[in-house]
């Protein structure tokens, strides 16, 4: 797409990064190419580069979906060089990248709702991959799934103080300063 292209309707999509809409018309604000996420938004990523964005850098984000394979997260910081800037682009996690040992269950390790951080180790033109396969990665916020209250890390185990579940996560570091 080039600046100023016609994407779609405001009824057909989300004003995502890289456009701009102007009288319910959705428009490419910078060069690249145009992704559209499962909920309609739609992103122009530049094809030459994606800024404050590189294989390497620790990212921050939300859990959108899980699926058997793989989750998919809206990254919202990057950290490069302890430089932190805000992101909005789709990060992918496959189950493959959670831990060293084998996951059965990818669900019992990150659910949706979930504030992760991540380190890039590949960056595709539509999506970041990310992994969980080094110290301190993982989720550092963690919500009920019964009753979506913030759950406490009490030892190794996180506890709902509403209701009083108790679930498992694969866990970064520090957990709950988000
Ligand atoms: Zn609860």
């Amino acid at each position: 797409m080039l600046p100023g292209e016609f994407i779609g309707t405001e009824e057909e999509y989300l004003e995502g990064n890289g456009t701009y809409l102007e009288e319910g018309k959705l428009y490419a604000a910078v060069a690249g190419d145009l992704h559209v996420d499962s909920k309609h938004r739609a992103t122009i990523i530049a094809k030459d580069k994606i800024p404050d964005m590189r294989v390497g850098a620790t990212v921050y984000g939300k859990v959108d979906e899980v699926f058997e394979s793989k989750a998919f997260v809206t990254l919202e910081f990057s950290e490069i060089s302890r430089k932190k800037k805000t992101i909005k682009m789709q990060g992918i996690i496959q189950v493959s990248e959670i831990k060293n040992e084998y996951v059965r269950v990818l669900r019992d390790e990150l659910k949706v709702g979930d504030i992760i951080k991540g380190k890039v180790i590949d960056i595709t033109p539509f999506n970041v991959i990310i992994s969980f396969k080094n110290r301190g990665l993982g989720v550092i916020k963690a919500f009920c799934s019964r009753c979506r209250h913030e759950m406490s890390l009490k030892g190794s185990i996180l506890e709902c103080g509403n209701c009083g579940n108790k679930e498992n996560r694969t866990l970064g570091f520090p957990y709950g300063n988000v």
